[in-house]
């Protein structure tokens, strides 16, 4: 086996991808992955050490951030620039450790020793004396040996199946936690607890005295901090760009050239919108940046002028038609055609062998756009896919908003279940599930989506009960969190003693990390009885999936006409 990479729901025959990627990732570049993976593990033991002396290691919190979100399903497919970040993690490593032993922590009896003889070798040999981790006293420089040290830390190396699946649930919880985190601390919006406990739980993987009640512990808790993220990006948007509001959002194309942005960070896309202004260029959004267009301080951009397309599902073809420059702001890439490569960019955690990358902003000065401004003038206006608009931008403020009315509506039968419907979209085919589940539902039926799964069923004309539109689009995967506090809501409002009693199921969709943490968060907030696909995690083995399905009621899908019968009557 040249590779073994379980994270995604694309995972080579529902078991894991064991050649090459499904998502086209090289076995190179997955397995670079898993030794960056490794690396963060053992900057977090040192930067554990730190946080417990009161060190600052802001050297340390970045870096682990930014890896775990490079490590993740369809964010970097560069073997080289993870490599990069490997070398960075083991300087980070040696200075944090060197930190540590000026301020007089020691890993072993002869401190004197090692202040002599401080150096990455003298360091690895003396701690794996003492029992430290392999993860935190590995050094190398030469490439040739990260690559032998690669095949050498991936998954598999822990061989109890179901350790094992513990120990990846909480790795990929924490890769989406680390994303939703780091997009509000792009926004100057950071809790320095989130990173402890991503060091934390970094650490206890590595540690074979961690037993499964222990890790099942740490994996409800970091659906509790993915709630704390959901909370402060949600805070970091509205307070930059205020609350969003029901927007009617045009899918059609106009007849000059544009730029395309995807991926979820709204900061680069405001900073496009700004350096565009008045340049003869349209923005249009596509994917998970559609709710941008409908917060106030981003529609008030004249040249934002609507969405192009569907999910990063379809970029394949929707780059290709829309002939202008596109913007990938980080997750999800999927591996560029030849006929838009050279119009496709990279920013953020996005990247990919030999297509362009707009580099970080340095401190004081704003993300230079002006080359794929230049490119967009030279380029067509994009080809016509859709005409019409569609109706998005239930943020919070919105949704609280309509639980009277809803309230009123499941009193007088006029409304008998709630569907939240949010998640992930991706390429399977079986997808075609969430279409013919949302065509069929009753028409008593509402659906509450957030996330790119809604594509599958968003242009759908389900009309409204009452004037409560039936799908209702909160707007990013990381506003799932909105509907649980919303069913808190209509608890208290019907005198329930548990959301579990509300007519609502949830039909999750999911695909990577950031449908992970959605996952978490709802485990963590008490949702019982989620339905999880259309595919259940390869990396959770059987005895875990009868745990979840015994404690959670977690379980699968089957087919769209037998589900809605078993929901509709549960
Ligand atoms: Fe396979 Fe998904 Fe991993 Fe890509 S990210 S290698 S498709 S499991």
């Amino acid at each position: 086996m040249s590779m073994f990479c379980y994270q995604c729901q694309e995972a080579a025959g529902g078991k894991g991808c064991t050649v090459k990627g499904m998502c086209g990732k090289t076995k190179e570049t997955a397995n670079a992955q898993d030794l960056l993976v490794y690396i963060c593990k053992g900057v977090a033991v040192y930067a554990v050490k730190a946080r417990e002396i009161g060190l600052v290691v802001r050297d340390a919190d970045m870096f682990i951030m930014d890896s775990l979100i490079a490590a993740g399903a369809n964010e970097n497919f560069d073997r080289d620039s993870i490599y990069d970040m490997v070398r960075n993690g083991l300087r980070v490593k040696f200075e944090v450790r060197q930190e540590l032993s000026k301020a007089g922590v020691k890993f072993r009896g002869d401190i004197g020793w090692f202040m002599k003889n401080l150096s990455f070798w003298g360091l690895a040999k003396r701690e794996k004396e003492l029992n430290m981790p392999d993860a935190a006293t590995w050094f190398a420089r030469d490439i040739k040996v990260f690559e032998g040290k690669a095949n050498q830390v991936g998954v598999l190396t822990t061989e109890n199946e179901d350790t094992r699946s513990f120990r990846e649930l909480l790795v990929y919880g924490l890769k989406g936690l680390a994303s939703y985190a780091k997009q509000a601390e792009n926004m100057g919006h950071r809790e320095d607890i989130i990173d402890a406990f991503i060091q934390k739980s970094l650490v206890a993987t590595l540690d074979d005295t961690v037993d499964a009640s222990q890790l099942m512990s740490l994996i409800l808790e970091c659906g509790k901090y993915g709630v704390d993220s959901m909370e402060l990006l949600d805070k970091a948007n509205t307070q930059s760009y205020g609350n969003p509001e029901t927007t009617l959002v045009n899918i059609g194309a106009s007849n000059r050239p544009g730029i395309l942005v995807s991926g979820h960070e709204l900061k680069d896309l405001e900073e496009l919108l700004r350096q565009t202004e008045g340049e003869g260029l349209d923005v249009y959004t596509h994917g998970e940046m559609l709710p941008a267009n409908c917060y106030p301080e981003l529609r008030k951009y004249g040249n934002l002028v609507g969405n192009y397309g569907n999910s990063w599902s379809k970029q394949n073809e929707e780059f290709e038609s829309f002939n202008g420059p596109i913007l990938m702001t980080g997750c999800c890439l999927a591996i560029p055609k030849d006929s838009y490569r050279d119009r496709l960019y990279t920013t953020g955690s996005a990247c990919y062998p030999g297509v362009k990358h707009i580099p970080a902003a340095r401190d004081g000065e704003r993300k230079d756009f002006s080359e794929i401004i230049e490119q967009a003038k030279a380029c067509q206006p994009p080809s016509d896919i859709e005409k019409g608009a569609i109706t998005a931008g239930f943020g919070q403020n919105q949704l609280f908003g309509l639980t009277d009315k809803i309230v009123k509506a499941f009193e007088s039968g006029t409304i008998k279940r709630i569907f939240v419907m949010a998640g992930c979209d991706g390429k399977a085919i079986s997808r075609s599930y969430y279409t013919t589940f949302a065509e069929k539902l009753p028409k008593d039926a509402i659906i509450l989506t957030a996330g790119c799964a809604k594509f599958r069923y968003n242009k759908l004309q389900l009309g409204d009960i009452n004037g409560i539109p039936r799908i209702i689009d909160a707007g990013q995967c990381s506003n799932t969190y909105s509907f649980v506090l919303m069913a808190q809501r209509l608890k208290e409002a019907l005198g329930l003693d548990g959301i579990n009693k509300l007519p609502i199921s949830y039909n999750i969709a999911w695909y990577g990390h950031r449908s992970i943490i959605m996952l978490l968060a709802l485990l963590y907030l008490g949702v019982k009885n989620i339905h999880l696909g259309p595919t259940l995690p390869a990396f959770l083995s059987e005895n875990i999936m009868e745990i979840l399905n015994k404690d959670f009621g977690l379980t699968g899908i089957t087919n769209a006409e037998n589900d809605i019968e078993m929901f509709m009557n549960a």
